[in-house]
């Protein structure tokens, strides 16, 4: 399995470099990135199905019931997540792909509530029936499973490590002894920090980029989340003060989120990924991949 952003520190640099190029070059803009089309119109490379009828998903009743779609998401993770401030949109390659499986189940951009969760309430607002689904950075884990079902997955990362551009001392995941390492509570770093790094010492907030101000007023030493993250927290940087180092050290699959035992929810999101190749791939040229870095679309693990 490829994973994204693997390579050297220098192709990471790179790769930051071009991500920053498209995440300002999309910032704000009212142009012809998906986020304004699709389900909303325009020019986004998915329409607005007709008359779906998906037999047996109680997600999907409730859906119709409510004539809306409640999706949970992240609001603080550029060039995945991201809502912006001024205009309460939200954008990046999760939220596109949210909206294409809103499109493909006959809902439209105005008919999607997002609802920003953070990592640790992720399965409770699914077993709560507080959204339908939920697309943000979401690791497929087996003990995640016992809770909920995921669709996918549409994409894999893994595990990195963000410092400030003038740390010399952190190189990899090897120098973190007696380090303050930051990462989200109820998150796949943190735990992992907790459990094979004993001599780090783990530091946690709610969101990552509480993290990343932690890291820029000094009181802690490195964030670590999924290197797609990362990059879009160092390319966004005002200062220009942040860089990704060393090589991802774990393998961090993307699932939906969605109510457990919802299986015909879950075949159909998944027949979406497997017969839509060609849209995920606009959909993550468009967004991530935009800095012309390739990566595959990962086979869908359709269990059952
Ligand atoms: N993918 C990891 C996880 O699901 C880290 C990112 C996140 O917290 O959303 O825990």
């Amino acid at each position: 399995m490829r994973k994204l952003f693997t390579g050297r520190t220098a192709a990471l640099g790179a790769a930051a470099a071009a991500l920053a190029l498209t995440l300002s070059a999309c910032g704000g803009s009212s142009g012809s990135s998906p986020s304004d089309g699709a389900a909303g119109g325009g020019d986004a490379p998915y329409t607005v199905a007709k008359d779906v009828s998906l037999t047996g998903s109680a997600t999907f009743d409730k859906i119709k019931s409510n004539d809306k779609i409640r999706i949970g998401v992240k609001q603080d993770q550029p060039g995945l997540g991201f809502k912006d401030a001024a205009t309460g949109e939200f954008s990046g390659f999760d939220v596109e792909i949210a909206k294409w499986i809103a499109a493909s189940l006959g809902y439209d951009k105005s008919k999607i509530e997002f609802k920003p969760i953070p990592s640790a309430n992720r399965e409770s607002a699914i077993q709560n029936g507080d959204i339908d689904y939920y697309v943000g950075t979401y690791s497929i884990t087996d003990k995640r499973k016992k809770q909920i079902d995921f669709a996918g997955p549409y994409f894999v990362t893994g595990q990195g490590l963000l410092v400030k551009s003038d740390n010399t001392s952190i190189k990899s995941e090897k120098d973190l002894d007696g380090k303050k390492v930051c990462s989200a509570t109820g998150s796949t770093p943190i735990q992992n920090i907790k459990e094979n790094f004993k001599s780090a010492k783990p530091v946690e907030f709610e969101n990552y980029s509480q993290c990343v101000a932690a890291l820029k007023d000094g009181s802690v030493d490195a964030v670590t989340t999924d290197q797609a993250i990362l990059l879009g927290y160092a390319s966004q940087d005002p200062d220009k003060a942040l860089k990704v180092v060393g090589e991802p050290f774990t393998t961090e699959k993307y699932g939906v989120g969605m109510a457990k035992g919802d299986a015909a929810l879950r075949h159909f999101v998944n027949k979406l990924f497997t017969d839509g190749k060609d849209t995920w791939t606009k959909i993550y040229d468009s967004t991530l991949g935009s800095t012309g870095t390739k990566v595959q679309q990962p086979a869908v693990d359709d269990y059952k």
